[in-house]
């Protein structure tokens, strides 16, 4: 139910600086800053494994609506309540979906980018870099889009804007982190970037979420996907 710890279930720690942490699954040393309240570390690659699966699934994907694409995503057993998972999963939902709305791009190879990329964005980053790894997502996939590097101009800036954008939406709701309401907002602010500066229309829905009894940090009605702020949707649900 209320999981954190891959190992034992038990609530995580963050801690303000870095400790050397021995990975419970693969035996990995590295600092960190987060382990479990009995001192279970697990590394972000563990903490990742099975990501790769989401190259088939998004290939497999006819939806235009990346939030839809991402929920099949989150429903598959390698992604956890909350993980460095969906600093991947957030640019290659959006991939896709801009793929399946028309977008001309070589979605098997970006995607395969997207995913190098989105790897090496830690868990945590939200808390301690000031720049939430699902944001981050967001902005990798429009340099990936654009082919962006750190020497282009045009791309460069709508890439660095596109982060700004979804950043700022997470901003303004606060914290405690919670890795689907900001993946939620990044993808949300992305489609309407994309509309704006790309010409393509991405689709979206009313947005809710069902998984915050896994969250023991949700916000509840501070939360723009929760129930609560969607009486209209728990009518709609109840009537069909
Ligand atoms: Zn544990
Ligand atoms: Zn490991």
């Amino acid at each position: 139910m209320n999981e954190e710890c891959l190992i034992c279930g038990s609530p995580l720690q963050y801690l303000e600086t870095d400790e050397m942490m021995e990975c419970a699954i693969c035996g990995r040393k590295e600092l960190s800053k987060t382990k479990c309240i009995h001192g279970h570390y697990v590394c972000n690659e563990c903490h990742m494994a099975g990501l790769d699966s989401i190259i088939g699934l998004c290939l497999k994907e006819e939806s235009a609506d990346p939030v839809s694409i991402l929920e099949d995503m989150m429903n598959l057993d390698f992604c956890h309540m909350h993980g460095p998972e969906h600093h991947v999963m957030c640019a290659a939902a959006l991939l896709s979906a801009y793929h399946n709305a028309g977008g001309q791009i070589n979605l098997e190879e970006k995607l395969k980018e997207v995913l190098r990329r989105g790897r090496s964005v830690p868990g945590g980053a939200c808390g301690f870099w000031g720049a939430c790894g699902a944001a981050i997502s967001s902005g990798i996939f429009i340099s990936v889009l654009t082919g962006s590097t750190p020497l282009a101009e045009e791309p460069f800036a709508l890439s660095n804007e596109m982060t700004s954008r979804s950043l700022a939406k997470i901003a303004e709701t606060g914290g405690p982190r919670c890795c689907k309401r900001n993946s939620y907002l990044s993808i949300l602010a992305a489609c309407e970037f994309v509309k704006e500066h790309f010409g393509i229309e991405m689709k979206t829905h009313e947005t809710v979420c069902f998984r915050s009894h896994q969250n023991n940090q949700c916000i509840g009605k501070r939360c723009p996907f929760s129930l609560a702020n969607h009486p209209s949707f728990v009518k709609n649900e109840k009537d069909s």
